[in-house]
C-alpha cells in the first residue's frame, strides 16, 4: 500500500518510525562508532550538516550559482542532519516520537487560524 506524503510516493511496509530510527542510529554507533561523540560535537556537527543543506538550497531554489566542485545531494545531507540530531537526542535522553507529538500539539494549539488567515499564503 503506498501513502503520499508532499511529493512522496511511499510503500506504508518500507516506513520507519523515530522510535526505530533511534534505536539503528544506537546501534550503529555501537557497532561502528565506539560512542558517541560529545553533545558539544555533535551540535557543531549538527551546524556544519544544516549549512550543507543550506548550500544546496541557495544553489538550488535560490540565486545563488553552483560552482564545479558543488556536490548537491540533498537527500543525503538531511540524512546527515537527521543522523546527527537522532544522535543528539539519544545521547540526551529525548524521546523523538513523544517530543514530536508534543510539538505538533503545541503548533496546532497555537497556529490552528494563524496561517488560514495569512494573506500572504493565498
Ligand atoms: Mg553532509
Amino acid at each position: 500500500m503506498k501513502v503520499e506524503i508532499g511529493k512522496l510516493k511511499l510503500e506504508k511496509q518500507n516506513m520507519l518510525t523515530l522510535n526505530q530510527a533511534q534505536e539503528q542510529v544506537d546501534n550503529w554507533i555501537k557497532k561502528h562508532g565506539v560512542r558517541y561523540f560529545s553533545e558539544l560535537t555533535n551540535m557543531a556537527i549538527l551546524t556544519e550538516e544544516v549549512g550543507e543543506v543550506a548550500r544546496i538550497m541557495s544553489r538550488k531554489y535560490g540565486e545563488q550559482s553552483s560552482k564545479k566542485s558543488d556536490t548537491c545531494d540533498l537527500e543525503e545531507e538531511l540524512a546527515d542532519v537527521l543522523f546527527v540530531l537522532i544522535c543528539i537526542a539519544n545521547q540526551t535522553g529525548v524521546d523523538l516520537t513523544s517530543a514530536f507529538r508534543k510539538n505538533l500539539e503545541k503548533k496546532t494549539k497555537r497556529d490552528k487560524t494563524r496561517h488560514k488567515q495569512n494573506k500572504k499564503l493565498k
